[in-house]
């Protein structure tokens, strides 16, 4: 077994208001209190007008329970209007901020340069990058998913040094999985984690590739998760629609009770 804490996340997508937030939080916290859960790391991402109200939360209540948000501009300040910065999420106490998630990707067109710049802007304020990656249902199917996988590792990381690369999280997550009920084997989820390890290795050395936490996420169940964090290179989860619902959220971060 490795000594990476495994992180289990969850990614409310665009739900649930900042009122809603609370309640959701507050849930999560009762439910998760009767049990030290150190061994776990455990993270909401809400959208952007609801970390406020999570903030004050956790830090008010002494939560454990860690928060990041769901994309990042690449730009610290200045004229980018709708855009959310680094150091605005810093200033929030956000750990985490979710980088190429395969809906921005989709639906906003983002690149891998851009997906670079947002990890760098990341690591520029200390938060932690939690790069998305993984192929659609063409790619998969034509056989090529470790290619095109490896390949947005690659353009994420590009020019990212090893010092900051070995803190970064990569969420493998296979778009055909995501939000479809289609759940990739925990052989296929093991097949690509662990082959973004091995690129890891042949960017920064081995001792840099085994410290970084390698999720899977693609329709995370309380009835799937323990066979897939069964497998070696598979450190955590990213969990969108399981995540909205606080009993199924924390049996997922249960998963190994
Ligand atoms: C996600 O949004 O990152 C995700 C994995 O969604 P779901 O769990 O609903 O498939």
């Amino acid at each position: 077994m490795s000594d990476r804490t495994p992180l289990m996340a969850g990614n409310w997508k665009m739900n649930l208001n900042h009122l809603e937030a609370i309640a959701h939080v507050q849930k999560l916290a009762f439910a998760l209190a009767d049990k030290d859960y150190e061994s776990v790391e455990v993270a909401v991402v809400p959208p952007f007008t609801d970390l406020r109200s999570v903030q004050t939360l956790v830090e008010g209540d002494k939560l454990k329970i860690k928060y990041g948000a769901q994309d990042i501009s690449a730009h610290d300040s200045g004229a980018y209007t709708g855009e959310i910065s680094g150091p605005m999420l810093a200033k929030l106490k956000c750990s985490f901020a979710v980088v190429g998630h395969s809906e921005r990707r989709q639906y906003h067109g983002e690149s891998d340069e851009l997906c670079n710049a947002k990890v760098k802007a990341a690591f520029r304020n200390d938060l932690t990058p939690i790069l998305c990656v993984g192929e659609g249902l063409d790619v998969r199917k034509a056989g090529n998913h470790v290619a095109h996988t490896l390949a947005q590792v690659d353009g994420g990381l590009k020019d990212v040094p090893a010092e900051q690369a070995e803190t970064i999280v990569i969420a493998y997550e296979p778009v055909w999985a995501i939000g479809t009920g289609e759940v990739a084997t925990p052989e296929d989820a093991q097949e690509v984690c662990g082959a973004i390890r091995g690129r890891l290795a042949e960017l920064y050395g081995q001792e840099v590739a085994d410290k970084v936490r390698i999720q899977y996420g693609g329709s995370v169940k309380s009835g799937n998760v323990a066979a897939i964090m069964a497998q070696p290179d598979v450190d955590g989860a990213l969990i969108g629609g399981a995540s909205l619902d606080a009993e199924e959220f924390v049996k997922i971060v249960r998963f190994r009770d």
